[in-house]
């Protein structure tokens, strides 16, 4: 029985991954990754979104990089039928929209055939996606009624090539081109052989509604020597109309700060998201390569019992957000009253500590101006010190002695609670390590020593050029002993102090460069 239900639980999902940004997956799609047991992707659909997947599942890249197939169509066809019958719920993943020149198609007959269930998830396709985030609507009242997608991936001149570019020529409108850059010096000579005018408006977008975003635009002409020129390689589409000269004045994406640059955030997936979120809204191509990971503490049971007997202290300490959730997250196994948390006062050292404490419900009652243990122990003194205080310093394991020393030294009776303990992150899910190391990046940032010390620890090679960025000055120290550079150091130590260090550092480039 139980052998049978699982079987039926089985299903492909062909899910549109969107053309690229993150924020353009539907609700659906990212439902469905959570839950996948086998996802397989392509190169198309960006790997962050593998992130979201739970611990422990099977990931299958399915190749499609123009000359370099991985699985052949029919092999993947197979896969994802066997899996489903295995009772796996199997999530193909397809850059933009699966039925838009994605052979989506060809799977969902495959599954149709073999009697296995499934469902299409559409999604943004870079069709409409690109040429928004270039600026250029694809209608535009008074300009055009009608758009066509068509592929570039036949080359007209061979005879078997089904496109009628006679029938396009005389329908006009707007014309999206999808695959084929390789193509665009036929095309377009076809265009004009066929009476479109030498000087309709033309961009090439490339990596759109990434971090990587380039558009070049030219008459129908001059576009394909202009794409040779600056090197376009695909994933890359062209649209061709009057539209495009809209990008002039709507041209609102390619001059973010960030733009372009590729920046790395190493700290805990599950931590990592704040940071990168506000990394990619200033343009960047962040790439999350986790060097941590949030593990459960050596002595649960130890911790567990100094939760129980929380509200026995005058103070709960709390040092970082992970800490506060480890404390909660065990108290309300334990008691099921808010109220059972006693009359302890709270202290925390950082504001993302503070959000984490406000975000239970609860007021933080001692904060310190700068975000370092030292700080608190001063403020602690000020506000007429600790003597004879019972503190519950809720901290993770191996973390700087400094706070039980000191407040211990001032005369306070310290209990130490090990909420949790970070450990390497083990596993590349996304495959970012691959990549960093092919593509290198333009800045990396470290969140904590761990980071630093674990990152050096993968060995992984240093791309040339590449900066540092620290959120403060302890994790500098540690990026220092490691005989590397801090090119730039938070003044404020949190992500929103990290995001605005790198922001001027790239801007201060920007200027020197255009002086220059
Ligand atoms: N199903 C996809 C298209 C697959 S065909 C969709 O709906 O978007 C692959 C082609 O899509 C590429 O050769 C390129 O022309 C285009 N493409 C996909 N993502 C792109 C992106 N981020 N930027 C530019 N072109 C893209």
């Amino acid at each position: 029985m139980a052998a049978e239900s699982s079987k039926a639980r089985g299903k492909v999902y062909l899910v549109g991954a969107g053309p690229g940004d993150l924020g353009l997956v539907t609700l659906r799609a990212r439902e469905l990754i959570e839950k996948a047991d086998v996802i397989v992707y392509d190169h198309l659909a960006n790997p962050e979104m593998l992130g979201w997947a739970r611990d422990g599942v099977e990931t299958v890249y399915a190749g499609k990089k123009a000359g370099a197939h991985i699985l052949a169509q029919d092999e993947i066809n197979r896969l994802l039928v066997e899996k489903a019958q295995a009772g796996l719920r199997v999530v193909r993943l397809k850059g933009g929209d699966p039925f838009v020149f994605g052979r989506g198609g060809e799977e969902a007959l495959a599954a149709a055939d073999a009697g296995v269930t499934f469902e299409v998830v559409p999604g943004v396709s870079s069709a409409i996606a690109g040429p928004a985030y270039a600026g250029i609507p694809v209608t535009h009242r008074g300009e055009n009624s009608h758009v066509t997608f068509f592929t570039g991936h036949e080359d007209p001149s061979k005879p078997e090539s089904a496109i009628d570019f006679a029938a396009l020529a005389r329908l006009g409108g707007t014309q999206v081109m999808l695959m084929g850059l390789e193509t665009l010096p036929a095309i377009t000579a076809k265009m004009i052989e066929n009476g479109v005018p030498r000087d309709l408006p033309v961009a090439v977008i490339r990596w759109a509604t990434t971090g990587r975003q380039e558009t070049i635009v030219g008459s129908l002409e001059e576009i394909a020597d202009k794409a040779a020129e600056r090197g376009f390689t695909s994933p890359a589409l062209a649209i061709f109309g009057e539209v495009v000269s809209l990008r002039e004045k709507l041209n609102w994406f390619e001059d973010r700060p960030l733009q372009g640059k590729r920046i790395v955030v190493t700290r805990s997936r599950k931590q990592a998201s704040v940071l990168s979120n506000a990394l990619r809204n200033l343009g960047a191509d962040v790439m999350e390569l986790p060097t941590i990971r949030i593990d459960p503490p050596t002595d649960l049971r130890e911790f567990a019992e100094l939760v129980q007997d929380s509200h026995s202290y005058d103070w709960i300490v709390f040092t970082s957000p992970n800490g506060v959730t480890a404390f909660f997250e065990m108290f309300f196994r334990l008691y099921d009253d808010a109220r059972d948390v006693g009359a302890a006062k709270i202290a925390v050292i950082g504001p993302a500590t503070a959000q984490r404490v406000k975000d239970f419900h609860l007021k933080v009652d001692l904060q310190p101006e700068d975000f370092v243990a030292e700080s608190l122990v001063k403020k602690f003194q000020k506000e007429g010190g600790v003597e004879n205080l019972r503190i519950l310093l809720v901290r993770a394991e191996k973390a700087r002695d400094v706070l039980p020393q000191e407040l211990s030294r001032l005369g306070a009776i310290v209990d130490q609670g090990f909420a949790y303990k970070t450990v390497p992150e083990t596993a590349d899910v996304t495959g970012a390590r691959v990549r960093f190391a092919e593509e290198g990046a333009d800045l990396i940032t470290f969140t904590s020593s761990s980071t630093v010390d674990n990152f050096i620890a993968l060995g992984l090679p240093r791309p040339q050029g590449m900066r540092v960025a620290s959120i403060g000055p302890i994790t500098s120290k540690t990026v220092r002993d490691h005989g590397l550079t801090v090119d730039i150091e938070a003044k404020q130590h949190d992500s929103a102090g990290l995001v605005d260090a790198i922001s001027q550092l790239f801007a201060k480039e920007r200027r020197g460069r255009s002086r220059g």
